[in-house]
């Protein structure tokens, strides 16, 4: 009879890994879990929670500037970068330490170290040189950020790994990209006081969004002074005595003191020994798994950003849940990844579920579309300049409400209760009829006719 160390090996300790080997071991599995940096992953140790804290930090400037409107004399502010960065490390240090405490409180065994597959039962843990025998491993391993496309001196440029911790804040800082995470820093960095150019190769950002709210957007971005440089590409970069001369396809010069590279993540398959299991990755390093997240390797499961599914931490940890509820819990768990509402945490932020108008249409037929934009009350007397925007999308042969958008302060906590709503499979009629909750910007989803 075959006899394992263990019943679930996971290699990685980020959001899906850390959630799997928890909700494992409580089923009673012996769990060993390796991570060979920071337990937390991407999600916590360098990405949406730092990211968060910055984007707070970046909004304190239009909190001064709204205040005197309603009266309240503000004073000089000035902004320490080095706080901020060394306050933001220390929350960082606290919730791995929780990560940590969980873990074992979960009486989960942790291995500091990189881990490698050896075959389908077996990990090979690099740091002490153990082989640790499986009955069910399971990869969680996330991905990285790229600096591409590869051009000279695209060294120079940094990626979301680093901007976490520059010693000092850019002055001018030019961020490559049109998705989230460039959208998300340039935001933060403009928010700082940096003099930000947002180059990316589309005429739109956020591509795959609704086309309203990649417009409005846009708009609300340059309003804001940052400098969009579209339908253009970064060729070369270059250290010159004063700074980094970025060259883009136009064949203007721009000198900035930081690039910051945001074209994408690729899975972290590399060198983990999937061929000694017989696995093969798709096109982009992603590992191929079934609604179960199981591989075609039975033994062998994969979660999270390595799969390339849905890349939003609350879908790791559903997938790291459903995994392990499948596996040791005899409850078969497949994780729908159709509805999923997000975020972008813009300055103004973004909250959306469903799909935009362009893809209802292809989807649905005939639809009805409702929109609506506005200045927000706080606005008339602090005289800020965001809009906040909103569009609903409806099936006309169900009513059914299929896509929430929404651009505006608090739109992230907003799409988070109409996400609720839609989940539930709520018609525009549910939405006419629930009250308004008045003064607020929320109230227009339920008002729009
Ligand atoms: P995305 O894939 O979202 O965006 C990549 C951007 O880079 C796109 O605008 C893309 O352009 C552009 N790009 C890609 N390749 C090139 C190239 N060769 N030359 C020029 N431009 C290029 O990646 P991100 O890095 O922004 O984020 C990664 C993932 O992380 C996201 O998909 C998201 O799932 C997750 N994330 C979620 C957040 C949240 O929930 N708030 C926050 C941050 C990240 P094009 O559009 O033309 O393809």
């Amino acid at each position: 009879m075959t006899s394992f160390d263990v019943d679930l090996f996971v290699i990685g300790g980020g959001s899906g890994g850390v959630r799997a080997a928890r909700i494992a071991a409580g089923y009673g599995a012996k769990v060993m879990l390796a991570e060979e940096y920071r337990v937390g992953g991407t999600c916590v140790i360098r990405g949406c929670v730092p990211k968060k804290l910055m984007v707070y930090a970046s909004r304190f400037a239009d909190e001064f500037h709204d205040a005197q409107g309603f009266g309240w004399s503000v004073g000089e502010t000035r902004f320490d970068w080095a706080t901020l960065i060394r306050n933001k490390d220390r929350e960082i240090d606290r919730l791995e330490g929780i990560y940590r405490t969980n873990l074992e409180k979960a009486g989960v065994e942790i291995v500091d170290s990189r881990a490698v597959i050896a075959d389908a039962h077996t990990v090979h843990v690099l740091k002490t040189g153990a082989r640790i025998r499986a009955r069910t491993i399971l990869v969680a391993v996330g991905a990285h950020p790229t600096l591409e496309p590869v051009i000279p001196g695209g060294e120079l440029g940094i990626t979301s790994n680093e901007v976490f911790h520059l010693e000092q804040q850019p002055k001018r800082i030019l961020v490559v990209g049109g998705g989230y995470i460039a959208v998300e820093f340039a935001g933060v960095f403009a928010g700082l006081g940096s003099e930000v150019t947002l180059l990316h190769r589309g005429d739109m950002l956020l591509r795959g969004f609704d086309d309203d709210v990649r417009i409005a957007l846009g708009e609300a971005y340059a309003q804001r002074g940052i400098n969009l440089a579209l339908g253009r590409t970064l060729t070369s970069l270059e250290k010159t005595p004063g700074g980094i001369a970025a060259t883009l396809s136009d064949g203007s010069i721009l000198t900035v003191d930081q690039v910051l590279v945001a074209t994408g993540r690729r899975p972290n398959t590399k060198g983990l020994g999937l061929e000694n299991a017989g696995i093969a990755v798709d096109e982009v390093g992603a590992i191929p798994v079934d609604g179960y997240s199981q591989t075609l390797i039975p033994s062998i499961y994969a979660v999270g950003d390595v799969t390339n599914r849905a890349n939003l931490t609350p879908i790791a940890i559903r997938e790291g849940h459903a995994f392990a509820d499948t596996v040791f819990g005899n409850k078969p768990t497949i994780v729908d990844h159709d509805l999923i509402p997000t975020a972008v945490f813009s300055t103004p932020e973004i909250g959306v579920i469903g799909c935009g108008e362009a893809a209802a249409r292809a989807i649905y037929g005939e639809i009805d579309v409702y929109k609506t934009a506005f200045r927000p009350m706080k606005a008339t007397l602090s005289g800020g300049k965001d809009r906040v925007f909103m569009k609903l999308i409806v099936d006309k042969a169900t009513d059914k409400v299929v896509g929430v958008h929404i651009m505006g302060h608090d739109a992230g906590e907003m799409i988070q209760l109409a996400g609720i709503a839609v989940t539930m499979g709520a018609t525009k009629a549910d939405f006419d009829r629930t009250v308004a909750v008045h003064p607020t910007a929320a109230e227009e989803l339920v008002t729009m006719r």
